[in-house]
Formats: C-alpha cells, sequence, structure tokens
C-alpha cells in the first residue's frame, strides 16, 4: 500500500478570503476573533478538500496568517530587540507588526526585511539573530492546530522548518558571528517541539530543509549530521523535506540522516531518484515528489506511473507520493476558470487537481491500472493534444527561430563606436535626466481600463482618453525639464501581462491567484505555446507621445527574460527556447518603434537577476540564454538608436560579466537606499557604458533633498566617469501621487543643474 500526502496547502483561499479578511482586520473593520474565526473556518475548508482527495496524512501548520518563517521566529522566540517584547505569548499583532511595521495595537516599528523564498515569487520574513541570541518557545498555534486537527480525527501530520535552514535563511545583526553557533541552543528547543508533538500522538512530523538544494557547504553538512542526531527518537516519525532542486553533493548526506523518512523534489530533480534509492537507509521511506508543486501542467500519470512502477517494486509501502514542494506556489483551484479556453484548461491542474492526480496513481499502484483507467486516459488524451496542437506549436514561429544567427546576438559597432552617434542627435547635457518609465497610475486612469475591458468604454473613446493622460504626462515632463521623456505607462495594467496579453503562446486566468507575500497574491500568466507577435504593442502609444515633443520619448517594453521569469512556463521545452521566442517577438517591437522614429528603447529587465538558479553551477547556462534573449530583443537597432535597460536592483558583484555583456547603451538601476556602495563592482571592472544610478527612493512617498541627491552623484562619479552617468528615479512612479512626483523629480532636476555648474567650473 501506497501513501499519499502534501507538503502544504495554498493558504490565500477561494476568492483570496484571508486576504480581504487580512485587510480589513489591519484596517481596524474586523476584530481579532472574527480573523482568528476566518482564519479557523479556511484551515478546517483547506483540510476538508486534502481528505476528500483521499491524502493519507494532511499537513498542518503550513497555513499562515502573514508567513511561514516568520511564524518559526514567533514559536522560537526570535523576536529583534526593537519589538520590545519580553517573553510571553508571540502573539498575531507581534507578528503584523514584524512583517509590516505596524498592527492594530502595539507600537509602529521597523519591519523586518523581506525576501525571495528560494527561487519562488514567493517572499518570506528573514529572521534576525543577534550574539546573544536566546531562543524559547513563544507560541502554541502550532500544537493547537494539531489539537483542532485531531478533533475533526484527520491525520495530522505537522509541519515546520528545520533548524538548520531557519538559520541558514536568517541574517546576523549587529556584532558579526557564524550562525551555526546557535545550534547549540536551537536544538534544545525543537527537542521540546518535537517532544510536545509526540505527546499529542502525532505520527509524522515534515520537517522542512530546503537548504539542502543549495550549495551549503562542510561547515553547515557537518551541522547537518549532527543536528539531526542530536534530535531524539521518539514515537513519532520524521519526515525531512527537501525540494526545489536536486540533492547534489549533498545526496548522501540527506539520505544518511537520523530521520525516518526522506522526500525528494523529483520533478526538478528525477535523475536524482535511483541514486536515493540506493543510498537511504533499508528502514526509511521515500517521498517522490513527483507531481509538479511549481507550475500548472496537468501530469503525464502514464509516464509517472512507469517511472513508480519499479519503485514501488523495490520499497513496497516505504514509497509515499506528493506534490514536488508545497502547493502554496500554484493556484487553488482550476474549477473557477469557467472563461479559459476549454482545451487548454484540460491541460492543466491547480492544488485541488493535482491532489487528485496524487490519489489516481496511488490506486493505480495498489489497485492497478484498470482501476483508474478512465482517469488514466483522460491525462493521456491531455498530455497527446498539447502535443499535437497546432495553438502550441505554430510553425512561423519555429521558422524564426531558424533563423536566429550569430549576428542577431550582438550591437553593430562596441558602445564607445554607438554612444557619439547617438549624442550626435540626442544632443544632451552631461548628466542628462529621465524617468524609468511610469507616471502615477491614478483612480482615473484605473476606471478607464477597466470600462475599456467590460466593454463600456469605446476603443476610439478609451484611445483619445489614455492619449490625454500621455499628453498631460509628455507636458509635465517638459514643463518641469526633463531630458528623455516617456509616455507614462497609463495603458498598463502590469509590466508582463500588458504584453502577455498581446501576445500569441499567453493565456489568463480569472482566479489563478497565488501568494507573493502576506496579503498580497499575483496571477502569473501561463505561457503555454509558441509565442508570437501578431500586431505592434507600442508603437501607437510611443508615437503620440513623440508627436507631442521635440523631446526625445523613450519607447518601454518589458524584457523577454523578466516576462520569462513571472510567469508559468511551458514544461515541453525548455526555459532557454521559451524565452528567445519572447525575444524575437520583441525584436520586431523593437524595430518598428524605430521605423516609427523611437529612437531611444528602454527594454526592462526587472527580474533578470531572481531568475539565478539555485547552484551556482548553473548560473553560467542561465545568464548565457538570458543575456543572449536580451541580446536578440534590442541588438537589431541602428547604432545611432539607444537602448536603455532597467534592473529594480544594483546588486551586480557576481553578475557583472552578464551585465556588460547584455550591452546597453545605458542602465538604470536601483540605488539611492545603499549609499551608491553598491556602484563600486562598477569601479573595479570598469563597465564600458553608462549608468543612471537611481536617486531616489520611489517607494517612499517622501520629497530627497537637492544635497542628498547630489551627494550620491558626487559618490557615484568616483567610480563611474561622469560622462557616462545618468540621473534618475530608483524605478517606476506609479505607485506615487502627482504631487510627490512633481515634489520629488523637480529636487531631481535642480540637483542635476547643481551637478552641471561643478561640472563646467
Ligand atoms: N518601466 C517600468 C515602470 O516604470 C519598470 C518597472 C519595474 O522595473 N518594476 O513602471
Ligand atoms: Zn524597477
Amino acid at each position: 500500500m501506497t501513501y499519499i500526502h502534501n507538503l502544504g496547502f495554498p493558504r490565500i483561499g477561494e476568492q483570496r478570503s484571508l486576504k480581504v479578511a487580512l485587510e480589513q482586520y489591519w484596517q481596524g473593520l474586523m476584530g481579532t476573533d472574527e480573523l482568528l474565526q476566518t482564519c479557523t473556518r479556511l484551515r478546517k475548508r483547506h483540510w476538508k478538500i486534502q481528505m476528500d482527495a483521499g491524502l493519507d496524512y494532511i499537513p498542518v501548520g503550513d497555513f499562515s496568517y502573514y508567513d511561514h518563517v516568520l511564524d518559526m521566529s514567533l514559536m522560537l522566540g526570535v523576536i529583534p530587540e526593537r519589538f520590545d517584547w519580553h517573553g510571553g505569548d508571540a502573539d498575531l499583532d507581534l507578528g503584523f507588526r514584524m512583517a509590516r511595521g505596524r498592527a492594530p495595537s502595539g507600537e509602529n516599528v521597523v519591519a523586518c526585511e523581506m525576501t525571495k523564498w528560494f527561487d519562488t515569487n514567493y517572499h518570506y520574513i528573514v529572521p534576525e539573530f543577534s550574539h546573544d541570541q536566546s531562543f524559547s518557545l513563544s507560541s502554541d498555534r502550532l500544537f493547537a492546530e494539531v489539537a483542532e486537527a485531531q478533533a475533526m480525527r484527520l491525520p495530522a501530520k505537522p509541519v515546520i522548518l528545520g533548524p538548520l535552514s531557519y538559520l541558514w535563511l536568517g541574517k546576523v545583526k549587529g556584532r558579526p558571528f557564524d550562525k551555526l553557533l546557535l545550534l547549540q541552543r536551537l536544538i534544545p528547543l525543537y527537542r521540546e517541539i518535537l517532544d510536545r508533538l509526540d505527546e499529542q500522538g502525532v505520527a509524522w512530523v515534515q520537517i522542512d530543509e530546503p537548504v539542502l538544494a543549495l550549495d551549503i557547504g562542510p561547515d553547515w553538512r557537518q551541522a547537518f549530521a549532527d543536528t539531526y542526531a542530536r534530535l531524539g527518537k521518539r514515537r513519532l516519525n520524521l519526515m525531512l523535506a527537501t525540494y526545489f532542486g536536486g540533492l547534489g553533493d549533498n545526496l548522501e548526506l540527506a539520505c544518511n540522516l537520523a530521520v525516518d523518512g526522506l522526500h525528494i523534489d523529483c520533478v526538478r530533480a528525477g535523475d536524482e531518484l535511483d541514486a536515493v534509492v540506493a543510498a537511504i537507509g533499508d528502514e526509511m521511506v521515500l517521498s517522490a515528489g513527483c507531481i509538479d508543486g511549481r507550475n500548472i501542467w496537468r501530469n503525464d500519470l502514464c509516464r509517472t506511473l512507469a517511472r513508480l512502477k519499479p519503485l514501488q517494486a523495490q520499497l513496497g509501502e516505504r514509497l509515499w507520493l506528493a506534490p514536488s514542494c508545497s502547493l502554496l506556489h500554484v493556484p487553488m483551484d482550476l474549477q473557477w476558470e469557467t472563461r479559459m479556453d476549454g482545451e487548454l484548461r484540460t491541460w492543466l491542474a491547480f492544488a485541488r487537481q493535482k491532489l487528485n492526480e496524487l490519489s489516481v496513481l496511488q490506486c493505480a499502484l495498489d489497485h492497478g491500472e484498470a482501476s483508474v483507467s478512465d482517469e488514466l486516459k483522460r491525462s493521456a488524451a491531455a498530455v497527446n493534444a498539447r502535443r499535437a496542437s497546432p495553438s502550441v506549436h505554430r510553425e512561423n514561429v519555429q521558422q524564426h527561430m531558424q533563423q536566429l544567427a550569430p549576428a542577431m546576438y550582438k550591437r553593430r559597432s562596441v558602445c564607445s563606436e554607438r554612444l557619439p552617434q547617438q549624442q550626435a542627435w540626442l544632443k544632451l547635457p552631461c548628466y542628462p535626466t529621465t524617468t524609468i518609465g511610469s507616471f502615477p497610475q491614478t483612480n482615473e486612469i484605473r476606471r478607464l481600463r477597466r470600462l475599456f475591458k467590460t466593454g463600456e468604454l469605446q476603443d476610439s473613446d478609451y484611445r483619445s482618453l489614455m492619449q490625454q493622460q500621455i499628453a498631460q504626462t509628455i507636458r509635465f515632463q517638459e514643463r518641469i525639464g526633463l531630458d528623455v521623456l516617456v509616455h507614462g505607462e497609463a495603458e498598463r495594467n502590469d509590466m508582463v501581462e500588458y504584453f502577455g496579453e498581446q501576445l500569441d503562446g499567453f493565456a489568463f486566468t480569472q482566479h489563478g491567484w497565488v501568494q507573493s507575500y502576506g496579503s498580497r497574491c499575483v496571477k502569473p500568466p501561463i505561457i503555454y505555446g509558441d509565442v508570437a507577435r501578431p500586431d505592434a504593442m507600442t508603437v501607437e502609444w510611443a508615437s503620440y507621445a513623440q508627436s507631442l515633443t521635440d523631446q526625445p520619448v523613450k519607447g518601454m517594453l518589458t524584457g523577454p527574460v523578466t516576462m520569462l521569469n513571472w510567469s508559468f512556463v511551458r514544461d515541453d521545452q525548455p526555459r532557454s527556447a521559451t524565452c528567445m521566442q519572447i525575444a524575437l517577438a520583441l525584436r520586431q517591437e523593437v524595430l518598428e518603434l524605430e521605423q516609427a522614429g523611437i529612437r531611444v528603447i528602454q527594454v526592462d529587465e526587472a527580474a533578470l537577476r531572481e531568475g539565478l538558479p539555485l547552484r551556482q553551477r548553473d548560473w553560467t547556462h542561465y545568464l548565457g540564454w538570458a543575456v543572449q534573449s536580451f541580446q536578440v530583443a534590442v541588438s537589431g537597432v541602428e547604432d545611432a538608436t539607444q537602448i536603455h535597460t532597467h534592473m529594480c536592483y544594483s546588486d551586480f558583484n557576481d553578475i557583472i560579466d552578464a551585465i556588460a555583456e547584455m550591452d546597453a547603451d545605458v542602465i538604470t538601476i536601483e540605488t539611492s537606499r545603499s549609499d551608491m556602495a553598491l556602484l563600486d563592482v562598477f569601479e573595479s571592472f570598469d563597465y564600458p557604458n553608462a549608468i543612471g544610478p537611481g536617486v531616489f527612493d520611489i517607494h517612499s512617498p517622501n520629497t530627497p533633498s537637492v544635497e542628498h541627491i547630489c551627494a550620491l552623484m558626487r559618490q557615484a562619479r568616483r567610480r563611474v566617469p561622469e560622462e557616462r552617468l545618468w540621473i534618475n528615479p530608483d524605478c517606476g512612479l506609479k505607485t506615487r501621487t502627482w504631487p510627490e512626483v512633481e515634489a520629488a523629480l523637480s529636487v531631481m532636476l535642480e540637483a542635476a543643474a547643481l551637478l552641471r555648474r561643478e561640472h563646467s567650473a
């Protein structure tokens, strides 16, 4: 008999009910009791869904009011000093204050940092450790939830983040020290937690150690072995869960840890399966993560079964099945997608559908394939249809891909020859000024887009109203004196969605929400087929903007890597191939913009860095095709056309070669919060192209000061020659109000004038 279990279920709920409840609570419109009751209902509903799907073990503790890493900090009493906590129950509002800097009760305070959870788009709250860090059991929430599940007679499997991953993900504050030193104090607390769960009579605890898929090095490997040896034996069993990648050089270690079961990600590292089976102890359970928890495609059940059958023969009852990782990273239920193309829908599986797939696999293994022949047939039919579908495989795109040639990966001349040709017509002053693209997205703009989408506003009316917005934005920029103008991006709901909606091969969901952080969710597009561009996407808006002014208008596109990294991507061809198809579509757009007289074009690659693989050995390959895709998108233009790119970060130390290879004439980056320290790399590397280090933080409503901006730019010019410096904000201005933008940009322009005077003096 084969067991099936789940590693974690989406928390946000149907119709994003958790989001709604949280936001009401934060605004004071809902009391604590009501929030708690709402969340209890939500958990129970999610447990029931998982029971109905036939799971043998149900995760408990995967639910969170904000973030599961934060929950771990609350449970372990890792509360930074500024939160003024002196022991006792680490309650809900303390958690919200750590996450958001404020809660209905308690003082406002600087929130903890948030960062990306491995290579997902989920963000966790970073634990902060001080050298005198102590740990104490400070929240009973997990035990209470276990009791709640047990009262419903559910086979509860508590989920906790393992001690090594927890430490790895945290950050040392104050005096530096080796985080591993904290293990001495941390292990007893983990023992206490496991003892408590043992007393509650749970059979299995899932202990997540995803850092085993990273390059952790020998010290951490040793610490893993020591720690698990010291956690101790009890009645309950430990299922150590790894995911998001292969174990690689941690494989032997993971297979020999003092635990009772090991979960591995067979979707991303199926090739390690045999090695793991050979290496695990005779008593150990192997949980095969065979359903993709990171993507939305229906499983090829027959193929998976073929892989599992020999394993079952070998392992018998020691074989468990699960999704590859928590289902937190996929939308909850396909059932709500009533408007999606009928055929595409049959190719997809969201969280609920994935659990059903597990149960079909279980039946097939335990009772023979005949017992689920209909389900297997449907799966095979979907796989075959996808393989043969003309909406997936487009001949013109394939032909286009075959025409890729080395000349398409490079601009005609090197940057030092291009810049003078650009300057010959741009005639920009020293320290040219520009913005990153978007201007405030006012309620009026959102209303117009909504009316257009629902058909209440006709195409021609919508166009002329948007043109008015563009005209206002152009006049504003002329009035305050910017050098390179933008049209303002009023027509864009989202920088990926806007393009995806106009490209073949992209589909959108109505309710496919995935948690990004706290109450924030995103609805990633689905790239299901070959990508092609039937029509121009931005040319009309940009040309209109340019027709209104003698100043150069910068065209604005989202880059191929960013579109890829923020979407659910095809699993039937390499990511690199999908990325290159997007690049080819963008190349046409870039060339049409150029023909239309838009001769400064920015291609945003906001998500290039976050696509870096988890293991460093895979970086070169990724950066290779990522840079090549960017190059294909932009390098068809004349030397005199200026290509900009923008990135929402500036930590380029480890990828500076790739950044240089992208060879954008101008790169605008985020630097204002780091005092330009992050520009050091440009000094030592001798980056040949122009750079616009962001001079004010667009996330803040505060107006920067002229002195501050000048000071930042003086720092910058110590590292980058003055002739190659631009002045611009950190990122787009869409979340700000017009008065904030006017104030901040005026200051920025005043600073530019001052720096120019210094230059000519
Ligand atoms: N051009 C986009 C904007 O200004 C860039 C946004 C981003 O980098 N995230 O909004
Ligand atoms: Zn940005």
